[in-house]
Formats: structure tokens, C-alpha cells, sequence
């Protein structure tokens, strides 16, 4: 049977005043509690010194307070990349990796334990779909790692294992807690949200009114090649899906970022390039290129150096903005789900 109780730090602080005044508390309690949670990062209630005894246990008996526990931590030996892998309540495991860049620490997080969009070259999506994570449990893999590390987070990617314009509403609040001036107020402009393309939660995101940076998983530039790598495609054409990114800059006047990773033969000839330059011209925006990171159940390779290389020099004769992404983590099976999926088969 699922708790019934409300999850306390997924709640908003007028959300958690509300629920004080209808356990008898005083409003003030609310945000010393939302303080000692999205600020100071408690792990559980005992480490909340100025709160009294008999508060504590209400809140005990009426919210769930979420905790997500550290199952393995892997440290890239050629980058300094940490790779977490966390347990939650219920025994799932999600995995978070922490990056160093000389601008500051980037965290990738997970938004579901498990993934249903099934692009092909992904690990996340090989064992499918389990569940959404809850806001509490996406921040909570910042908190832990920024308790860990003891170093603060500066910026967040949701680029981990999971969709996340798939668990929407959680999404929006995770956003909006993880901005929050009583909390750890990263600011929106610090946060990218990295989505497939489902194109109508596309164009909602544009209507939010936020300022953070959306990056698309592009992938392909025809509709075709894309509906190979990427089943979301055949639910939505090219055609919808860049006229859904026009409309988010037209409406937030923020560049999409598209993603490209490269796979040997597949999508890195010069007629792929020629492509999605026709593709890319008419929108502002920057891409990200980065060699599909070989995962073993899966069939392909990613393209060489040179290849890259190649690539990218061609998109820029064209004026279009290119950045190759630095391969963060590569002996620590940094690709999206591999942790997590390597160690749940050990278990099993
Ligand atoms: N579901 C979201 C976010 C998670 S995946 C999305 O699709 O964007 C984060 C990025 O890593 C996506 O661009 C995804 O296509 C890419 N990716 C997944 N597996 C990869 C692999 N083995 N090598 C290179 N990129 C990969």
C-alpha cells in the first residue's frame, strides 16, 4: 500500500505554512522546517537543533521526509567526474553524476527510475519505465551530493535517466523549489532541461514563464534517420518538432540548445551534415556534439576525433554556434543509466 502521508520537502513554503496552521503550529515553523531542508540540507528531522521534540514527532506521524541513500560512489580517475548511485525508499535506485568545469560544479540528475522512451542507443531505457520521481526526490540527489562533496552546486542539468517533460508537473516543481530564494536559489538561468521532443509539453515549458535552457536530443536531421534512433519520432515529425523549439525562443527569448551524439555511420556522414545544416539555419540556437558513448547491449559506435572534428567545422562554415562536449566520466560508465543498470544485474 502506497504512504499516505504528504511528502514534506516536496511542498512549497506557503504550501508547508498552510499545513502548520492546520497541525496547530505556528506559520513561523514552516520556514524554519523549509530552511533546515532546502537550505541548510538536513537529512532528517534530529539535525533540526531549534525545532521542538514534540513538532518533530507531528511531523513524523503526518509527512514522509525524503532521504535517498548513497549506494556507490565512483570518482573518474581522468577528470575528477563523480558518479553516485542512490537508493530510494521504496528500493529503486537512480544515479546522479557531479562534474567539475572551471565555471563552477554541474550536477546531471535522474527524473524517473527507468525510462519509456526507448531511443536506441540508450542504456536508461533497456530494463523500461518504473516510475516518476517526486520534486523531493530530484532535489535530494543536489542535497546529497552537495553534503558529499561539500562543495556548492552551481549547475543543474536534468539530463540523466529519465524523461523528464514525461513526469511534468514534478518537473515544474522540482524548478521551482530549487530557485527558491528560502532554499538554495540556483538561478533558472543555471538549469537545462533536456527532453527527446515531446512536442506539446514543449510548447507548454514555453508558456512557464521560466528562464531556464531547454536542450533537445536532435540526434538525426531527417525523419527517417530519426525514427530509427528514436521512437519518439514517429509520434512527432521533424516538421513539429522545429517549429515547437521556434516557438520556445520566440516565447522565452531562450536559445535551444539541440544534442547531437554521433554514431559511427549512422548519423556522421557529410550528407548528415549537409542535412542539418538546412535543418539548423533558420533557428538560433547551439549544438552539442558528442560521440555516442559505446553502451554493451547496444549496437553502436561512436564516431572518431576526427569525425567529429569534421563535423563540427562544417556547421560553423555555416555560421551555426558548435561546442564539442568534453566526454566527462568515461571509465566510470558515464553514459545515462549504465550504474544503475550494471549494478542491478551484478545483484540479480
Ligand atoms: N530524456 C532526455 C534526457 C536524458 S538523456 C533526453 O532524451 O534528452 C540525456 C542525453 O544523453 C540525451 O541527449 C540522450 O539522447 C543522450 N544519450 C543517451 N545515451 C547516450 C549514449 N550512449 N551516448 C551518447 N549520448 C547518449
Amino acid at each position: 500500500m502506497t504512504d499516505p502521508r504528504m511528502d514534506i520537502k516536496s511542498l512549497t513554503l506557503s504550501q508547508l505554512q498552510e499545513q502548520m496552521v492546520s497541525l496547530s503550529e505556528a506559520p513561523y515553523r514552516a520556514k524554519q522546517l523549509y530552511e533546515w531542508m532546502h537550505k541548510k540540507l538536513a537529512a532528517d528531522y534530529e539535525e533540526m537543533s531549534n525545532l521542538p521534540k514534540s513538532l518533530k514527532e507531528k511531523c513524523r506521524e503526518h509527512f514522509t521526509y525524503t532521504a535517498l541513500k548513497t549506494v556507490r560512489v565512483q570518482e573518474s580517475k581522468l577528470d575528477g567526474t563523480k558518479k553516485f548511485l542512490f537508493a530510494l525508499s521504496d528500493g529503486n535506485l537512480v544515479e546522479s553524476v557531479w562534474m567539475k568545469y572551471k565555471h563552477g560544479n554541474s550536477v546531471c540528475i535522474s527524473s524517473q527510475v527507468g525510462c519509456r522512451m526507448g531511443c536506441r542507443f540508450c542504456a536508461s531505457t533497456l530494463d523500461g519505465w518504473e516510475r516518476n520521481l517526486t520534486p523531493s526526490e530530484m532535489l535530494d540527489q543536489i542535497y546529497c551530493i552537495t553534503r558529499l562533496t561539500g562543495e556548492r552546486v552551481s549547475n543543474v542539468v536534468v539530463m540523466g535517466t529519465g524523461e523528464p517533460l514525461d513526469n511534468y508537473e514534478n518537473l515544474l516543481r522540482f524548478i521551482l523549489l530549487l530557485t527558491d530564494e528560502n532554499g538554495l536559489h540556483i538561478s533558472q538561468r543555471s538549469i537545462t532541461v533536456s527532453t527527446c521532443g515531446i512536442v506539446p509539453r514543449m510548447r507548454e515549458l514555453a508558456g512557464e514563464g521560466l528562464q531556464i535552457t531547454l536542450a533537445l536530443s536532435l540526434h538525426a536531421s531527417t525523419d527517417t534517420k530519426r525514427r530509427r534512433l528514436m521512437p519518439v519520432a514517429q509520434k512527432y515529425s521533424l516538421d513539429e518538432l522545429m517549429d515547437a523549439c521556434a516557438y520556445y525562443f520566440e516565447k522565452t527569448g531562450r536559445r535551444i540548445t539541440f544534442e547531437y551524439s554521433l554514431a559511427a555511420g549512422v548519423n556522421d556522414t557529410p550528407e548528415d551534415v549537409r542535412e542539418l545544416i538546412t535543418l539548423l539555419k533558420p533557428l538560433n540556437c547551439h549544438i552539442n556534439l558528442i560521440p555516442i558513448n559505446p553502451v554493451k547491449e547496444r549496437d553502436f559506435v561512436g564516431s572518431e576525433r576526427s569525425a567529429v572534428e569534421a563535423f563540427k567545422n562544417k556547421l560553423e562554415k555555416y555560421g551555426i554556434n558548435v561546442t564539442i562536449r568534453r566526454e566527462m566520466g568515461r571509465d566510470i560508465e558515464g553514459a545515462c543509466g549504465q550504474l544503475r543498470r550494471g549494478y542491478m544485474h551484478k545483484q540479480s
